[in-house]
């Protein structure tokens, strides 16, 4: 939990209505937000992204403020934002649709929809950009291996970097390094074949 959904419980904001739902471990039930019972303990508090996942680990709904009958509705543009966010930062670490859905406690069919209605690409389409950016950096700029430049930029294996380099500058790693990067390259090798 982050401090601003804490912050939302803590204050009852009624504008966090929707956006996610936290439960109790301790009472063993799940409340909305805005919520007026007595504010629980914060390590006692689970967060959910949707009612079904409250349900599902046992969690009763609080008769009190009925969770269940509120819609979920994260902004859609603070949603695109936070999307975009999370990529520029994290983009080396190993992500993927579900992965980003949950560290922002959507789902991950509403976070592509609205992502891509307002950006106009999709959040992977925005992870390969800011990956393949970033790999061009390095392929100039450094002399690792392309294979180390992969794993960096978080792709997973060096044959799926190859494609999608390729596929968003229409060259290989190694033909784009011997466009742009080639002074360095020699440096590269100079220091190699020094050792
Ligand atoms: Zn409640």
């Amino acid at each position: 939990m982050n401090e601003e959904h804490w912050q939302a419980i803590v204050s009852c904001d009624d504008s966090y209505d929707g956006r996610f739902w936290y439960g109790v471990l301790t009472t063993g039930i799940f409340c909305r937000p805005s919520c007026k019972s007595r504010v629980p303990k914060q390590e006692n508090i689970r967060l959910f992204a949707t009612t079904e996942e409250a349900e599902k680990i046992g969690l009763r709904p609080c008769k009190r403020c009925q969770p269940q009958s509120v819609q979920w509705r994260p902004p859609d543009e603070e949603l695109a934002l936070r999307v975009e966010r999370l990529i520029d930062e994290c983009y080396q670490e190993p992500l993927n649709l579900t992965e980003i859905a949950s560290r922002l406690f959507v789902s991950p069919y509403y976070m592509q929809r609205s992502f891509t209605r307002l950006k106009s690409c999709s959040p992977s389409q925005y992870l390969s950009q800011k990956r393949v950016e970033a790999a061009k950096r390095l392929l100039t700029e450094t002399s690792n291996s392309v294979t180390d430049i992969a794993m960096q930029v978080g792709f997973r294996t060096s044959a799926y970097f190859a494609q999608v380099f390729h596929k968003l500058t229409g060259q290989t790693p190694t033909q784009y390094r011997a466009e742009y990067g080639q002074r360095i390259e020699q440096i590269g090798r100079k220091s190699e074949t020094g050792s």
